[in-house]
């Protein structure tokens, strides 16, 4: 006595008519109800915007050296173009000597 009251595992009942689903029944056999708790399609959750750069590079100038500007061969700080030494260690601008093979 007993067991056949026991719902089958994973059974709801309808919030609307109290009927009794089965697990596998996504929506109330009796009024198509959804499912209480039961695999929400709510799609609000979903529509967190998606961010897509659309300009990814567009930060790259910022990297581009200044025209005529070098980088010291010794201790690789870069000099403007104006520069004739190193300003940091004073090194002479690599291809100013190269002139004089
Ligand atoms: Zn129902
Ligand atoms: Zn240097």
């Amino acid at each position: 006595f007993g067991d056949k009251f026991k719902k089958p595992k994973g059974s709801w009942d309808c919030t609307v008519c109290l009927v009794s689903n089965k697990a596998e029944d996504s929506k109330c056999v009796a009024c198509q109800s959804e499912k209480p708790g039961g695999s929400v399609h709510v799609t609000s959750s979903s529509t967190s915007s998606f961010f897509v750069p659309s300009g990814g590079f567009m930060g790259l100038d910022k990297f581009k050296k200044p025209e005529g500007s070098w980088d010291c061969e010794i201790c690789l700080v870069q000099n403007k173009a104006e520069a004739t030494k190193c300003v940091a260690c004073e090194s002479a601008k690599p291809g100013t000597k190269a002139e004089l093979k």
